[in-house]
């Protein structure tokens, strides 16, 4: 029996938590910024014994383990202070798992401060989106003490069926960010090329048949642009803002690094505009629809 805290029920938070509600066999106290999110999800788990708190500090107090799950790091580092914050409720010796797909700078900043106060860190962004979480096969990239993330394993298992140390505090939002790098190329560069095509006469379907059948692929071409583009379905999953968050933090590592990125900075900037241009809301892959606009022409 695990006492466990999860803060940030958004589009991936919630079904993570409903994950350790249903197998992680533990008591499990859930906060939200949108209180209402935390009191319905209580309510829909009332049988596991989920309860919802008021306050971040009132969520981790007597909890071993407290995840939290928000946009970016300085959201995590913003809760942590305060009456109200983390660290006033947080136990001596508990970790905080961090699922944010955050930036390695904060997290470091975040782990020497909790470590002043007894509080150990772990920065555990994941990977196999929302239909992912709801499975509980998410792949989970842990930066961190090895001996902690080993402890903190079976827990995240309820959520992930891949749990992979990378090395020390930061190293899971870094290959996170490059990873999701490699995702908005992988979606800008196919969407450039389809456009191409489809104004050249040839069908997006018989093409993306031939791609993912030949080097070219990816999971943009063999998943994203058949079941979301094609069908124009573009399901809210992901959110875009999120997307263009990652490839911008995977864009400041890379010169963190001193290593010459051009593509992945051309990438950052990308979408930083399709974000700009589409809006909050709009899901990752609906980047599509600019270079669309841009074309004059649907890759349908
Ligand atoms: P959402 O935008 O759907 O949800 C964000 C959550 O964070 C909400 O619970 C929101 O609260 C809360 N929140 C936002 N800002 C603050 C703040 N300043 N203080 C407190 N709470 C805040 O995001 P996702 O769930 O999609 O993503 C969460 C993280 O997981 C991101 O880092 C994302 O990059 C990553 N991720 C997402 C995936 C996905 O498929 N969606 C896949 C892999 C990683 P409220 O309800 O009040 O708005």
């Amino acid at each position: 029996m695990t006492t466990l805290a999860f803060l940030g029920l958004g589009a991936i938070g919630r079904p993570m938590a409903r994950r350790l509600a249903e197998h992680g066999a533990i008591d499990l106290a859930v906060w939200n910024r949108t209180a209402e999110r935390a009191t319905t999800f209580a309510r829909d788990q009332a049988e596991q014994g989920v309860r919802a708190a008021a306050t971040p500090a009132e969520a981790a107090r007597g909890a071993e383990i407290v995840i939290t799950c928000f946009p970016t790091s300085a959201d995590v580092e913003s809760l942590l202070d305060g009456d109200a914050g983390l660290i006033a409720g947080m136990t001596r010796g508990a970790t905080l798992v961090d699922c944010t797909s955050g930036d390695p700078a904060t997290s470091r900043r975040i782990a020497e401060r909790l470590a002043a106060e007894g509080l150990q860190f772990v920065d555990a962004p994941v990977s196999g989106g929302v239909t992912g979480a709801e499975k509980g096969t998410l792949t989970v990239m842990c930066g961190g003490d090895s001996a902690i993330v080993e402890r903190v394993g079976p827990v995240l298992s309820a959520f992930g069926s891949r749990i992979v140390h990378c090395g020390p505090v930061g190293s899971g939002h870094a290959l996170k960010a490059v990873n999701n790098a490699l995702l908005a190329v992988h979606i800008w560069s196919t969407a450039e090329g389809l456009a191409a095509l489809t104004r050249a006469g040839i069908s997006p379907s018989l093409a993306l048949g031939v791609i993912n059948a030949s080097s070219g692929r990816s999971n943009a071409s063999m998943n994203l642009f058949p079941e979301r583009v094609l069908t124009r379905a573009f399901p809210r999953t992901f959110r875009l803002a999120l997307l263009d968050k990652d490839a911008g933090i995977a864009a400041q590592f890379t010169r963190e690094q001193k290593v010459s990125a051009p593509l992945l900075q051309l990438g950052a900037e990308l979408f930083r505009a399709a974000h700009a241009e589409l809006g909050e809301d709009a899901d990752h892959v609906e980047a599509v629809k600019l270079i669309e606009r841009w074309a004059g022409v649907e890759i349908a």
